[in-house]
């Protein structure tokens, strides 16, 4: 199928953690160019105990494989996305997988993920070199040419909110009103707006790296007042892009020319409750699904963890990352038809996140969608959910 050139889709595997080595979980899927294939030992097996017809190959954009750095997914994907926000083009990088595939890591570098780690031990990369995120080597990026750029004087600043239970949180705000619920309003030719959302001005890469960490820190703080895991939530961190261009001969009557772009960095929750489009059209049944398939055991681990969060909450927030990133997908496979049904009807009104991307997803807006997963057996299905996604996308 023709792609469409704004939409780019890469997948990317993550190494296996020490649990996966340990366990000796086999590896079932491998990469050859942009393509993933089902291993052919593995592909009459897993078809056969699953009694489904997979999809033996996923070909996207590109393909990484576990050994593959953040600089190389970046240079491969969102440089061009971020360079042309200098042009005055609006764009969106997002990361898409289960909980525990890359997504943290990918965006924020090694750090970010680190701290995701404290919710969820069973990671342990202790040994991993530090690698730096998407976000930050963006943000290198930008700097250096806003300021080799000597036609344009160009402004930075960013913003940083969460999406959790289709509510907006400030993780860039004062922590003690971290809690408090922001509104989004639409108006006229600017389109869906947080108000209130605090916007800070980025001058260096030391910068961006303290607003990073107060969000983290924002983040955790909130996560734990409010009972929630980070995994549960969506955030984006938004740049703000401004440049003056003097022009020669606007210059003479005193005029300068400004464009205003918009670049969204956007860390989805985890996609293992969409297991398949059909349960996420209907997510109340999915959660309780998804609350029955587990064993007893789990179950009661889940009453008593340290949390302590009730199984109407459990089935809440299953319904609206369902919901949300359901949403988020049919958009993007309307757009990704775009150059074939090109009136087509983009449903952005339907979710908070959607609402937010709508003036940096389409028209001439560049996406990039990293779609991170695991390679072993023991995530096939939602690897292969992930790879389904991601062939929708494109
Ligand atoms: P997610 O955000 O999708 O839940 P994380 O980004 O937190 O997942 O990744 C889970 C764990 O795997 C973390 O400990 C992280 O450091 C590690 N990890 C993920 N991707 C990579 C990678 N490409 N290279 C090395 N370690 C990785
Ligand atoms: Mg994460």
């Amino acid at each position: 199928m023709q792609r469409s050139e704004n939409i780019q889709v890469a997948l990317r595997f993550r190494p296996l953690n020490v649990r996966e080595s340990t366990k000796k979980d086999p590896e079932v899927w491998e990469i050859s160019g942009d393509t993933t294939y089902l291993k052919p030992s593995w592909s009459e097996r897993l078809m056969d105990s699953r009694k489904i017809s997979i999809s033996k190959a996923y070909t996207y954009n590109h393909c990484f494989s576990s050994q593959v750095s953040n600089e190389q997914v970046y240079q491969q994907t969102s440089r061009k996305v971020v360079e042309a926000s200098l042009q005055g083009y609006n764009g969106t990088i997002i990361a898409y997988g289960q909980t525990g595939s890359g997504k943290t890591y990918t965006m924020m570098g090694s750090d970010g993920a680190e701290l995701d780690k404290f919710y969820d031990k069973s990671f342990d990369n202790s040994e991993s070199v530090k690698a730096k995120g998407i976000i930050i080597l963006a943000l290198e990026d930008l700097l250096k040419l806003v300021d080799s750029n000597k036609s344009k004087s160009c402004y930075l600043s960013c913003s940083y909110l969460e999406i959790y239970n289709e509510q907006i949180y400030d993780l860039l705000g004062e922590k003690d009103k971290i809690t408090d619920t922001l509104i989004m309003q639409e108006e006229k030719g600017i389109g869906f707006y947080v108000r209130g959302l605090t916007e800070h001005v980025i001058n260096s890469i030391s910068d961006v790296e303290k607003l990073i960490k107060k969000g983290e820190s924002n983040r955790h703080y909130a996560a734990t007042a409010m009972n929630h895991h980070s995994s549960r939530s969506h955030t984006i961190f938004r740049v703000y892009v401004t440049s003056v261009s003097i022009n020669t001969i606007a210059y003479d009557i005193g005029e300068n020319i400004t464009t205003e772009s918009l670049l969204n960095f956007v860390d989805l929750a985890g996609s293992e409750r969409v297991s398949s489009l059909q349960e996420a059209i209907n997510p109340l049944e999915t959660a309780v699904r998804f609350r029955v398939s587990r064993s007893p055991r789990e179950t009661s681990k889940i009453r008593s963890s340290s949390t302590r969060r009730s199984i109407d909450t459990f089935v809440n927030e299953g319904k609206h990352i369902n919901v949300s990133l359901f949403y988020l997908c049919q958009v993007i496979s309307k757009l990704s038809q775009k150059h074939i049904i090109p009136d087509a009807h983009i449903p952005y009104r339907n979710s908070g996140l959607t609402k937010l991307l709508s003036t940096s997803l389409g028209g001439n807006a560049l996406t990039c969608i990293i779609c991170t997963a695991t390679s072993t057996l023991s995530q096939f299905e939602l690897t292969l959910s992930t790879l389904r996604f991601g062939g929708i996308a494109g």
